[in-house]
């Protein structure tokens, strides 16, 4: 596939396996993906696979990212995890605001901004999830709801620093449920994100950002999705938890 950003497929593994069966799943997709140069390729455990998953992945195609991370670099914060930390597992992504930290966690775009600073203080990609409930798509309001989360959460970034982050353009309504947005409507909210980070930032920002699509992605259309222009990856939940279908979804989109 011929596109102007190079792809970027991450698989979000969420509250899923264990070491033993992480390192299955990853060790199955470093063998079936050994070739593949065209995509970057990012699996995100649970932290309590980090270390084993980071050691099996040296000297592999397939790079490390976090599901979460706290604003705060080190302190009285318990149970969160700090930029430094996930550094020590060579980490390299971490996936901020996701729908259900903001649904369940009840994290806000500006707390989310306060985050990616601080994945960039640590040199760490934040990837920047962004979307719309049903009820908003359906009363009109996609654009305005997209519009007031890229401006929340990435407030504050400098333009080299919006350049090295990714953003996730996830609807709620297709996240977990089969129901996947047509590669007509993800596009046109894609065109729209970059649109909006033109205003934020410049036109060459605007140009050189990934957006990543999410929602249930599989390997039956992840090749019409990451075929519009604006669509510059996947973040998949469901289907990156096993060998086969994620190795798919990232053959059938080089
Ligand atoms: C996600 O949670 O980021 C996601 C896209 O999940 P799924 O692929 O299962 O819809």
């Amino acid at each position: 596939m011929d596109k102007e950003r190079k792809l970027i497929i991450a698989g979000n593994w969420k509250m899923n396996k264990t070491v033993a069966e992480a390192l299955d799943l990853v060790n199955g997709l470093k063998r079936d993906l050994a070739q593949v140069k065209e995509i970057d390729i990012v699996v995100c455990p649970p932290f309590t696979a980090l270390s084993e998953v980071s050691k099996a992945i040296l000297d592999s195609n397939i790079r490390l990212g976090a599901q979460n991370m706290s604003e705060h670099n080190s302190g009285a914060f318990t149970g969160e995890i700090a930029a430094g930390m996930l550094k020590e597992f060579s980490v390299r992504y971490v996936i901020l605001g996701h729908s259900e930290r903001r649904q369940f966690q009840k994290e806000s775009d500006a707390l989310i901004a306060k985050k990616a600073a601080a994945a960039h203080t640590a040199s760490l990609k934040p990837i920047v999830c962004v979307g719309e409930l049903l009820e908003e798509r359906e009363g009109g309001r996609t654009e305005k709801v997209i519009e007031t989360q890229l401006k929340g959460s990435l407030a504050g970034l400098t333009k080299a620093q919006m350049e090295e982050t990714i953003v996730a353009y996830e609807p709620v309504w297709a996240i977990g449920t089969g129901k996947t947005a047509t590669p007509a409507q993800a596009q046109e909210v894609h065109a729209f994100i970059r649109k909006q980070l033109e205003k934020l930032f410049d036109e060459g920002v605007a140009r050189r950002v990934r957006i990543q699509y999410g929602g249930s992605v599989k390997a039956s259309n992840a090749r019409e999705l990451m075929g519009q222009p604006d669509v510059d990856g996947a973040l998949v939940g469901g289907a990156s938890l096993e060998i086969r279908s994620f190795s798919d979804i990232i053959k059938n989109s080089i």
